[in-house]
């Protein structure tokens, strides 16, 4: 019985035990994938002790993804890009983390829009908290030659910009309607949208036909940019993908099989979302 684990504080939100269960009896494999309620302060703890407690690892989730890149021996460059990890497991006594959320998020897009990076010159990002730090290098890991980056408090912005101050360029937010004209991916990683959060009120007016519109948050599974986006005509991607695809590295790791995100899995966590 291999047995893995998401960890966080609280835990009830959780959804990717309904992703990795379905998986598990999908490939039939005796495995088990619960969530565990890890106390802030014991997050190194609890990791260093996978091994002893019959984990063959974990995801991390919030508020643990900075403590938890605290304690790894070896990240991978994504999880360095954003300062946290959310896909956690050993070898030889070593921890070793990743930041899974950038792969999801390429992932994602890739499946909706192929090709998209020979038609992005230039992308904009909102928001610039953990979500927008993956998102950017994974952008410019896939050879974007602009990103732009507007968020509420622009010295968030500024902080990730100074780090690639050749390609990563900030927008002041109040200015947004007039900068998106030569936008060709617009991307929201703010949690404007979300249910119970405000709208993302943003005119699109001046965006060309041809731009590709992301947004991350996925309940609504369409987000009011969304369906103003598509009525447009442009081409969209929903962020619940993000999300199935952030799931296959850790499964793949623990579990000895890749996954494949199907749109059986898709309606199964769409349901959970439409439920709530
Ligand atoms: P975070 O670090 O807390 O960042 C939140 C971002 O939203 C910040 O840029 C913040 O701006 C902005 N924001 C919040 N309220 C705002 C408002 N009223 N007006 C303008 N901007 C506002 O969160 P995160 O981890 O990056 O996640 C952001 C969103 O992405 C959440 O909705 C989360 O559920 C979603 N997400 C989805 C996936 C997926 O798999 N699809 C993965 C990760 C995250 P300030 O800096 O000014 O506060």
């Amino acid at each position: 019985m291999i047995r893995a684990c998401c960890i966080g504080w609280p835990v009830t939100h959780i959804r990717s035990p309904l992703i990795h269960g379905f998986w598990l009896a999908q490939y039939g494999i005796a495995g088990t994938y619960t969530r565990e309620a890890v106390e802030p302060g014991d997050v190194a703890r609890f990791l260093r002790g996978l091994e002893d407690q019959g984990l063959a690892g974990c995801n991390v989730t919030i508020p643990h993804k900075e403590a938890a890149f605290a304690a790894m021996d070896e990240v991978d460059p994504g999880a360095v890009a954003v300062g946290a990890v959310n896909t956690v497991w050993h070898e030889d006594g070593r921890l070793i983390g990743m930041n899974s959320d950038v792969v999801g998020f390429l992932k994602n897009l890739d499946d909706h829009v192929p090709g998209w990076e020979g038609e992005v010159a230039h992308a904009l990002v909102l928001g610039a908290g953990g979500a927008a730090r993956g998102i950017v290098h994974g952008l410019l890991s896939r050879g974007v030659p602009v990103v732009t980056l507007a968020n509420r408090s622009p010295g968030k912005a500024e902080a990730i910009a100074a780090a690639h101050p050749s390609t990563i360029r900030t927008q002041v937010w109040q200015d947004l309607p007039a900068a998106l004209g030569g936008v060709d991916l617009l991307v929201n990683t703010t949690s404007l949208g979300m249910t119970g959060q405000p709208p993302l009120d943003l005119p699109l007016q001046t965006l060309k036909p041809s731009a590709i519109v992301s947004d991350i948050v996925y309940v609504p599974l369409e987000t009011d940019l969304i369906a103003r986006a598509a009525a447009r005509g442009h081409r969209t991607v929903e962020g619940l993908g993000m999300l199935l695809h952030q799931a296959v590295p850790g499964f793949a790791r623990w579990f000895g099989v890749t996954p494949q995100v199907t749109s059986a899995l898709y309606e199964h966590l769409a349901a959970d979302v439409r439920g709530h």
